[in-house]
């Protein structure tokens, strides 16, 4: 048996993931753009809105002329007409006049604030208004959401909907993004044979290949499946060669441990100017996990236990992935809550310890109940919410104690 020779802790392999360089950049419509992050910072074409605009059906006025107005004494309004929705009024308001508008109409010149209709009554022209507005009641000013030239978002801003409708909004539809990082999947072993092939004696089914594919998908990453690889050297190393020339990122799953079958880390430290980053990770589930660099590539060697696996590519994998796409410090990682813990969960110094977890609501906020199955189990993952985070200084957490959960997508 030999030894993990490159042993790092979590935190110093995430700054490691921080130095690889982000991809190329290229343009997408706008909706391709969602859930990928801005290349550049976007500054604003125009104003948004471009006109003040109503926000409630009445009459458009100057504010000052509704001052002191109240139900028993309403200040009386010349109508000279009516704002007609998607176009510009005719017409200005001198003082003392008024204009019907409703919600989303333009203001015209000289107004500054709408009466709701509620407040008024018509009448031959005339309209009584029962209850005074202050200027900019109403309304939404022209410029309110963004003025133009001001910038928008930064760089590594995530695109989510409502990033989508404000660009929408701003006539922007070729969006600056990053390339998705292409990801490929090699499980290895003797023992794996695919989901589509009845199962054999001895025989597993490869679950690392599927479980990651997805969680590359959900990173946005566009994930390949290289198949099984049998617990060979040469052949392993050929098939990562392919996949190494074809991808930005590799993970091979299995093998990366320190047994006398395991030849992920010799595979990856053949490719010419492989730099190795980590071999073995000071936390747990997951410590037999390599990490290479092979210009600017990364090469991931992922434990072949199935909950391990997933464990690493979120605590490690993903980062990386999000890092590739340009996405600002704080997507890179899972979101985090604090949970109280609904039991004692000992810990061991010297090693983070992630324990799969699930949550229960109450009116404080969450409790954390420990799943302890082992790493080999697929359930342990699928029934948990998320993954409770022992520092590597403590040795454990108390029942009732607060403790940060990363919450699985
Ligand atoms: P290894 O890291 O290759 O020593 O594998 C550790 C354990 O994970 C062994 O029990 C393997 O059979 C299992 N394993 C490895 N790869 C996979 C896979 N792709 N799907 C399911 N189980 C796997
Ligand atoms: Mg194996």
């Amino acid at each position: 048996m030999h030894e993990f020779f490159k042993v790092k802790k979590v935190s110093e392999v995430l700054s490691e993931i921080k130095q690889f360089e982000s991809l190329p950049k290229e343009r997408v419509f706008l909706l391709e753009a969602l859930g990928r992050f801005l290349a550049e910072d976007l500054s604003s074409p125009e104003d948004l809105p471009p006109f003040s605009r109503a926000t409630m059906d009445g009459y458009a006025v100057s504010a000052k002329d509704t001052f002191g107005a109240r139900e028993t004494e309403p200040v009386i309004l010349k109508v000279i007409g009516e704002i007609l929705m998607g176009e510009k009024p005719r017409f200005s308001l001198r003082p003392g006049e008024a204009a019907r508008i409703a919600t989303g109409g333009m203001l015209p010149e000289g107004a500054d604030a709408v009466v709701m209709v509620e407040y008024t009554e018509e009448n031959l022209g005339l309209v009584e208004i029962k209850k005074p507005v202050a200027p900019y009641e109403n309304i939404i000013q022209q410029g309110e959401d963004f003025k133009k030239g001001q910038i928008v978002f930064a760089r590594g801003t995530k695109i989510t909907p409502a990033v989508i409708g404000v660009m929408a909004g701003l006539g922007i539809t070729n969006i600056p993004v990053r390339k998705k990082p292409r990801v490929a999947i090699l499980s290895t072993g003797d023992e794996l044979i695919p989901p589509e092939k009845p199962i054999e004696p001895g025989k597993i089914r490869d679950i690392n290949s599927y479980s990651l594919f997805a969680a590359i998908k959900e990173a946005g990453g566009e994930p390949k499946i290289y198949g099984i690889v049998p617990d060979v050297a040469e052949e392993l190393f050929e098939r990562l060669k392919v996949a190494f020339e074809e991808n930005d990122v590799v993970l091979i799953s299995g093998g990366s441990s320190v047994g006398t079958r395991d030849y992920t880390l010799k595979a990856i430290s053949q490719l010419p100017g492989a730099q190795l980053i980590c071999h073995g990770v000071a936390v747990k589930p997951g410590k037999p996990t390599i990490l290479g660099k092979v210009q600017e590539k990364a090469i991931f060697g992922l434990p072949g236990q199935v909950a391990s696996a997933l464990l690493i590519f979120y605590l490690m994998v993903r980062p990386l992935l999000l890092h590739l796409q340009g996405a600002n410090e704080k997507h890179l990682f899972l979101k985090k809550i604090l949970a109280y813990a609904e039991r004692n969960i000992p810990s061991a110094p010297g090693r983070e310890d992630y324990i799969r977890v699930k949550l229960t609501p109450f009116e404080k906020g969450f409790t954390a109940t420990p799943i302890f199955k082992k790493s080999g189990l697929i359930s342990s993952m699928a029934e948990a919410d998320g993954f409770l985070r022992i520092p590597e200084s403590s040795e454990g957490i108390y029942e009732g104690e607060l403790a940060e959960v990363f919450l699985l997508p």
